[in-house]
């Protein structure tokens, strides 16, 4: 790969292209944010929350522009688009208002004399962050980070680098110093051999689960802390005492939510034989009506994948899951007109043991199974390597909780999709991932949590 090349999914047009870093260029990027650190570190409190504060409030005078950028670079829906510009600027307000608070000396009961927490920037870290939130992906990595004083290195993914681009100058902008944010623009494949670089104090990524295995055995080699957000396989439970029409209604829109390419995404909705028909017929109902088409149009209500590699993805697993076995209620097939266009599809009898049971699917690909009883429902949402998210949908909210805590996963929200809040950790166990980022949980992940001890 020589350029790193952004291609609009909705088109096939590309749109821009970027020469690939070479190694002196890197050098100079690390060094930079190595130096960087020495004075960023020492950097008051107020100083950092300044910059941050800027940063969001330049996000939010650009959200309309920044938006298009999203729409244009990997197929977001404008309106998804500008609630993500909007959720990146609460993040970092979030992280400007409360850095420093949580980062205050945590004081211990000592057995004698006095000892305290004090917790330390640690260095640069070495982000890498996929496509299908370019802002708030960075955002979400970046702030907590630069309010704990270390410095940040970001590989993006490579199909949408202009946002990368934009998301440097805007903090640039915003008074950061030259190091403290650097974009670094190499291959995925390449990323994995500048872990070692003694530079680098700790490493984070979000993606596939190939992607996270190989960068954090990097990070295990040169022993380093690493963080892994990668894919899940959310359940979505549907209680018998639940609205049918509401859970139908959040299942089937939350599925199609950045066209399904979302890690937490309501992937296995999982419904009470007594009323899985009923279900099924509202689900269909709806994706019948749903307006397929370009993301800057408002009338849109699905747009494309992020690239024409994405569809084939999904198109082979939904062939292979009929192959299988699977029914497809409905759509299933790629949409006749150019660009990376899939129909909003639904697949019910999924058996145990074949490629759909088991994988995620990124695509807006509703996967519907009917079990007996709510213990069946535990049973079927635990079986899965994943462990990101989840729901539990019933108008008794004390019972939903019940249920909530059998489930084996990093985040369950009930009666609504696996959300996202600055406020809120957000994170996975199992083969999702390990950490927490936003919340207080994400400024602590990258810190030297250091005793200070006084006899
Ligand atoms: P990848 O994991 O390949 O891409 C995510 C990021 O990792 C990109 O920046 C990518 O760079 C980088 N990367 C790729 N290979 C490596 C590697 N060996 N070491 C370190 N970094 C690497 O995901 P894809 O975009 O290919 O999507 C594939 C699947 O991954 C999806 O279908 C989905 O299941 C899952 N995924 C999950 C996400 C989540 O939010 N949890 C987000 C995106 C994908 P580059 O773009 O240059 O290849």
């Amino acid at each position: 790969m020589s350029t790193i090349k952004t291609v609009n999914p909705a088109t096939g047009r590309t749109e821009k292209e970027y020469p690939v870093m070479n190694e002196s260029q890197i050098e100079a990027i690390f060094e930079k944010a190595h130096q960087s650190f020495q004075s960023w570190r020492k950097t008051p409190f107020s100083k950092r929350a300044a910059v941050v504060h800027k940063a969001a409030d330049l996000l939010r005078a650009r959200k309309d522009e920044l938006a298009r950028l999203c729409s244009i670079e990997m197929g977001k829906l404008h309106r998804e688009a500008v609630a993500e510009v909007e959720l990146a600027a609460a993040i970092f307000d979030y992280y400007a208002d409360n850095g420093e608070k949580l980062l205050a000396d945590r004081p211990l009961e000592a057995a004698h004399g006095e000892a305290f927490v004090s917790y330390e920037p640690i260095g640069v870290l070495l982000s890498v962050q996929p496509w299908n939130f370019p802002f708030y992906q960075i955002v979400r990595s970046a702030a907590p980070n630069i309010m704990a004083g270390n410095t940040v290195v970001l590989k993006h993914a490579s199909n949408v680098p202009q946002e990368a681009e934009i998301m440097e100058k805007i903090l640039l902008e915003a008074g950061a110093p030259e190091g403290v944010y650097t974009n670094l623009f190499v291959p995925g494949s390449k990323v994995s051999d500048l872990v070692a670089d003694p530079r680098v104090k700790a490493v984070s990524l979000t993606g596939s689960e190939e992607a996270g295995a190989s960068f954090a055995a990097a990070a295990g080699k040169s022993v380093k802390k690493s963080m892994l957000e990668l894919g899940g396989s959310d359940a979505f439970i549907v209680l018998e005492d639940a609205d049918l029409d509401k859970a139908v209604e959040t299942a089937a829109w939350g599925r199609l939510w950045n066209a399904g390419q979302v890690c937490c995404s309501p992937k296995r909705i999982i419904v009470l034989e007594s009323v899985a028909d009923a279900f099924i017929k509202k689900a269909k109902a709806i994706y019948e009506k749903v307006v397929v088409g370009d993301p800057l149009d408002p009338a849109t209500q699905l747009a494309p994948l992020s690239s024409e590699k994405a569809l084939e993805t999904v198109l082979k697993q939904v062939d292979k899951a009929v192959g299988e076995g699977a029914t497809l209620v409905y759509g299933g097939k790629r949409i006749d007109r150019p660009g990376a266009f899939i129909e909003p599809t639904i697949l019910t009898g999924i058996k145990k043991g074949t490629a759909a049971y088991s994988e995620e699917i990124f695509g807006p690909v509703l996967c519907v199974y009917s079990v007996k009883n709510v213990d069946e429902a535990v049973e079927l949402a635990n079986d899965t390597e994943f462990g990101l998210g989840g729901t539990v949908f019933g108008t008794d909210t004390r019972k939903a909780v019940e249920v909530a805590r059998k489930i084996d996963t990093g985040m369950v929200y009930i009666n609504h999709v696996t959300g996202i809040g600055p406020e809120l950790p957000f994170g996975g166990t199992k083969r999702s991932g390990y950490g927490r980022e936003q919340s207080a949980d994400g400024i602590y992940e990258f810190v030297n949590k250091k005793l200070i001890r006084v006899t």
